[in-house]
């Protein structure tokens, strides 16, 4: 297979953890075949999934960072090769201010983006959700219940994309960022940041291929409610 850097997959959408499709449909040696970086989450949601060279870890909500094996089953996730097209240098910038500067400097808006930041960070703030079993709750009421990590002074990398309002749903539309860091011991889906001295990486991409769990009954049969949807994403991926 080429590494195409034009192209972004995600298997599964966003969407369907909303009602509770956590159950994993995607073996990660298949995903990792189309790409060495990226994020996500296990089955029944345990914790949150960074891909970086190649290799997946999972931030728990106990705190710990585990790597995942190649026969790990993933309910969604989103990779990339990494081929960054832009990379500037950024100093004591917040996560949303980085993220205007961004939308406000590349005409990016349209399109879908892989954001790599690896440096310092004067403070980082991550969330884990905790791992769930069958039968599952909703997106929202396991956001509820996520644990929250800080630390000061952490140096590591952010791994994540840009999608745009349009994609609401297959994916968060804005920024979806995950975190680790170079201790490989403090990370996660990321609420807040500030930089102190980073590299920041973009890569633009051109096509996305959009994978579904066409072997999965209960996905195939389920029937979204797509006029709350839109309002239980927002509230799920920015649960603090
Ligand atoms: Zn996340």
């Amino acid at each position: 297979m080429t590494k195409d850097g034009q192209k972004v997959y995600q298997h599964g959408t966003l969407a369907l953890l909303v009602p509770g499709l956590f159950d994993g449909t995607m073996k990660l040696a298949e995903l990792l075949a189309h790409g060495d970086t990226g994020i996500g989450t296990a089955t029944g949601l345990n914790g949150e999934m960074i891909v970086l060279d190649g290799t997946p870890y999972l931030v728990q909500a106990n705190g710990q960072v585990k790597t995942l094996s190649a026969e790990t089953m993933i309910p969604f996730a989103t990779v990339h090769f990494d081929q960054p097209q832009v990379e500037f240098a950024a100093q004591g910038l917040s996560m949303q201010a980085l993220g205007k500067q961004i939308l406000a400097k590349y005409p990016y808006h349209n399109i879908f983006f892989a954001v790599k930041i690896v440096g310092k960070f004067k403070h980082m703030q991550t969330r884990a959700v905790e791992g769930q079993v069958k039968p599952y709750p909703t997106l929202v009421e396991v956001a509820n219940k996520q644990a929250v990590f800080e630390e000061a002074d952490s140096q590591g990398t952010v791994v994540g994309y840009f999608a745009p309002e349009l994609f609401q749903g297959m994916a968060a539309a804005g920024y979806h960022l995950h975190y680790l860091n170079n201790a490989k011991k403090m990370g996660g889906h990321i609420l807040g940041f500030e930089i102190d001295q980073a590299q920041v990486y973009l890569q633009p991409f051109a096509t996305i291929e959009q994978h579904l769990p066409v072997d999965n009954q209960e996905f195939m049969e389920h029937q979204a409610d797509l006029e709350s949807m839109g309002q239980q994403i927002k509230s799920a991926e920015e649960a603090d």
